[in-house]
């Protein structure tokens, strides 16, 4: 399998912390040149220099992605600074927990859609029109397992996953004959700081979230980000509008 990255360049969205900050990282490690992104400065400024730590090359670019302005400006700088676009890896994304479906609140539906869907949607928006300039690119977009199925208690959450993946498969048939690929990684349960939030209240939720996965543990950061390098790959140069489940076996059950 060609995993030949050297000499390209990567933008990487919510890359200040977690599955973000991990496949910059992978990126990096591969000879790219990584554009790190996140509304968070200390996190973004800080996965450039652990990249920089190790021999890599990357800046950072500090970009909200519910800001249409914050979107374009970061595409912009990709291009004034390196010339070129090859990989996007469109990460960033919230999940607020929220109980039942009618225990949501408008603020949190307003909330998650902004950074989960629009976000996703204008990244794509600025990046196509620079990958097919350049004749060709592969994105690769969050989603989620609770893009695939019901996620209870998480029902804005799954209804937004399910979203990213309506708009990874409509862009993935708009753009297959300019070139562009466009998929999808579906995690299950990761070891992130989204995570840890969310179960730190309850240890034996923790539990119980590494027993829900067939292999009997939740995911790390590092397998997400090889399932993303693996789609952005020559080998995976037949796969476009594909969700890919990296789930340890979640979805087969
Ligand atoms: P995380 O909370 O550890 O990191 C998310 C990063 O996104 C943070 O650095 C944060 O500052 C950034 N971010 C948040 N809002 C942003 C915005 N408006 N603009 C730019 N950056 C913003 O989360 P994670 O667990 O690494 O999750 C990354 C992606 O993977 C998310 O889309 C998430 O929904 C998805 N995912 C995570 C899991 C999991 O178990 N951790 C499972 C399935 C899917």
């Amino acid at each position: 399998m060609s995993m030949t990255f050297a000499g390209r360049v990567a933008v990487v969205t919510g890359a200040g912390a977690g599955i973000g900050r991990a496949t910059a990282l992978a990126f990096a490690a591969q000879g790219l040149t990584v554009v790190v992104s996140d509304v968070d400065v200390v996190g973004g400024e800080a996965t450039v220099r652990q990249i920089e730590a190790s021999g890599g090359t990357a800046v950072f670019v500090r970009c909200d992605v519910t800001q249409e302005a914050d979107v374009q400006h970061l595409m912009e700088q990709t291009i004034s600074a390196f010339g070129r676009l090859d990989y996007a890896f469109n990460n960033a994304g919230i999940e607020i927990e929220h109980g039942r479906l009618a225990d949501g609140t408008l603020d949190m539906f307003d909330a998650i859609m902004a950074v989960n869907v629009k976000g996703v949607w204008l990244c794509m928006k600025y990046q196509l029109p620079l990958m097919v300039a350049q004749g060709g690119g592969v994105i690769v977009n969050a989603a989620s397992v609770a893009g695939l199925g019901a996620a209870p208690k998480m029902s804005i959450y799954a209804a937004s996953k399910h979203a990213v993946i309506g708009l990874t498969k409509s862009a993935a048939i708009e753009y297959a004959k300019k070139k562009v690929r466009v998929n999808a990684v579906c995690p299950a349960v990761i070891d992130t700081d989204m995570f840890r939030r969310a179960y730190e209240a309850d240890p034996r939720k923790a539990d119980y979230a590494a027993a829900v996965h067939p292999v009997g543990r939740i995911g790390t950061v590092e397998e997400v980000a090889s399932a993303v390098l693996y789609l952005c790959s020559e080998g995976a140069a037949f796969i476009t509008g594909h969700a890919l489940a990296v789930d340890g076996g979640t979805m087969a059950i």
